[in-house]
């Protein structure tokens, strides 16, 4: 078993059950119950193809830890995400760890697209979307809905570049959904 530093992993028994994890000095955070190592693996497998490097979240700025949806009754089974890696109080930080970063398309102000979700019941409930970062008042309708290959989009959630403006709107946004996502999955 190797840790997200593709170095071996270290492993101790305690009253809980025996765990792997990182034993490199600046820990990568990785941890798992040895019942759950194959699914581990193939997680880990499956962010190494990405080749995109390990996150961090945004408020701490420490690398973050990779957890496996676990739970067999949803779809996204067996897929790795990452989640703030701070002992104390996380904040939201949180992406799927299987997805290749997107660029998002521009609306017609040439501003980057925010992404949202269909919350309204009915055929597209869920499908995400594109659309004008501006307001009601002054959208230009821009739409577009994100490709399906592309739904867990969450790397795309880094709103570093865009304008300050947009900012902290985005963020806002991007929490909001991040955090119905986690509540979702019960994290
Ligand atoms: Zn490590
Ligand atoms: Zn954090
Ligand atoms: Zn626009």
């Amino acid at each position: 078993m190797n840790c997200l530093h593709g170095k071996p992993a270290v492993y101790s028994t305690t009253s809980n059950g025996t765990f792997w994890f990182c034993g490199q000095n600046s820990s990568c955070n990785f941890i798992c119950a040895e019942n759950e190592c194959y699914m581990f693996e193939k997680a880990i497998m499956a962010w190494r193809c990405t080749e995109q490097p390990h996150p961090r979240c945004r408020e701490h700025n420490k690398l973050a830890k990779m957890c496996v949806v676990k739970d067999l009754m949803k779809e996204s089974y067996g897929r790795p995400f990452f989640v703030c890696g701070e002992k104390g109080k996380k904040c939201s930080f949180w992406m799927w760890g299987d997805v290749y970063p997107i660029a998002k398309p521009e609306c017609h102000h040439g501003l980057p697209c925010v992404i949202r979700k269909v919350k309204k019941e009915g055929l597209n409930k869920d499908r995400v979307f594109f659309c004008c970062p501006n307001d009601k008042e002054c959208t230009c309708r821009f739409f577009e809905w994100a490709p399906d290959e592309q739904v867990g989009f969450f790397q795309t959630v880094n709103f570093s570049e865009e304008p300050l403006e947009n900012k902290e709107k985005n963020n806002y946004l991007a929490t909001e959904f991040i955090n119905s996502l986690a509540n979702e999955l019960k994290l």
